[in-house]
């Protein structure tokens, strides 16, 4: 089959590799829609250690059951599914609890085991949920990452939030956006520094933008919410600078989401949770109900996974990759199309 393989470090390349065979328990699906993921850009441009070449990269996909292995009776060849990035052990008390995200011995597409820049991928039956006819590919492709935003969403609703801030309009950003007005009724603040970004958002319904380029964000954020903070920020981020931003625009008994990755260590005014009782929430990836969510709420036209996408075919993967590297314009979500 072909693929986009990621054979060393700094390497990306077209070619091809023996087809996969569908295991116990697996389904082997040709891949309809992969999308490129902001932490497989990110674990490219910085050699991470959590995903190791040779691997062949993706974790964002739907695609056409062609195979099915011993045990897996849930599917038909033919049917169309949508699938998790996230398996569970299934045995553990997190996966019975439904939570596979937090499974210890959980496994990623493109990490743990062979991801979706291909023709073809094998995945657990358990992981993935039917795909609805009339729902595009690429925008089916979109599901996990819209879970990631309903998962947050999910997270936070015991606020009952009025006004949230989502730092950062990249992929997870919009959709935790689109997430939060579609399940919470709230209004719904971006910040970011790229103007295109930044449009983009408006046009998905943010109620208000800050270009944090431009503009004071905490003072923007103060002048929005009449000097209180938001019920919810959301760090889109992830990057020391976002994490210590978004703790004190953040309302006293507010929460405060962590659910980007672009930075680990930081150094932060523990006064702002204590003396103000804020929630400091992490955030990641969903479970298999969301997911289920997720899919139905696209397919009911209630997110817009489309507007904001460029498709490319697989042979392209390389030019795309390097386009989403680049990270300018309006260039904000890439998905290989085999
Ligand atoms: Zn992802
Ligand atoms: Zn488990």
């Amino acid at each position: 089959m072909k693929t986009l393989l990621y054979p060393a470090y700094e390497r990306l390349e077209v070619t091809e590799v023996p087809d996969p065979q569908a295991g116990q328990g697996e389904l082997l699906l040709r891949v309809s829609a992969c999308g490129i993921c902001g932490s497989e850009l990110e674990a490219f441009r910085h050699r991470s250690p959590r995903r190791v070449p040779p691997l062949i990269l993706g974790h964002e996909f739907c695609g056409e059951v062609v195979d099915t292995g011993r045990g897996a009776h849930n599917f038909k060849i033919g049917q169309r599914v949508v699938s998790h990035s996230v398996v569970g052990c299934g045995q553990c008390v997190r996966c019975r609890r439904g939570d596979v995200n937090l499974c210890a011995r959980r496994q990623i597409f493109g990490m743990q085991r062979q991801g979706a820049f291909a023709e073809l991928v094998t995945a657990p039956e358990s992981c993935v949920v039917p795909w609805p006819d009339h729902l595009a590919a690429e925008a089916a492709s979109l599901t996990e990452v819209l879970a990631n935003g309903v998962h947050v969403a999910n997270l936070v609703k015991r606020l009952d939030p009025r006004k949230v801030v989502v730092i950062g309009a990249g992929p997870i950003g919009l959709m935790a956006q689109q997430a939060v007005q579609a399940l919470t009724g709230a209004d719904v603040t971006v910040s970011d520094l790229i103007p295109e970004r930044l449009e983009a958002a408006t046009k998905l319904g943010a109620k208000h933008v800050i270009n944090s380029k431009e503009e004071n964000f905490q003072q923007a954020m103060l002048d929005w919410t009449d000097g209180e903070g938001a019920d919810v920020v959301v760090d889109a981020v992830g990057s020391p600078a976002t994490k210590q931003q978004s703790l004190p625009a953040t309302r006293p008994g507010g929460a405060t989401v962590w659910i980007g990755s672009h930075g680990n260590t930081v150094t932060l005014d523990t006064y702002d949770i204590t003396l103000s009782e804020r929630c400091v929430q992490g955030s990641y990836a969903a479970t298999m109900a969301e997911l289920q969510q997720s899919v139905d709420l696209l397919a009911a036209g209630k997110i817009d996974g489309l507007s904001w996408i460029k498709a490319f075919p697989l042979g392209e993967g390389v030019t795309a990759f390097n386009r989403m590297l680049a990270a300018e314009g309006d260039d904000i979500k890439g998905v290989l199309c085999p």
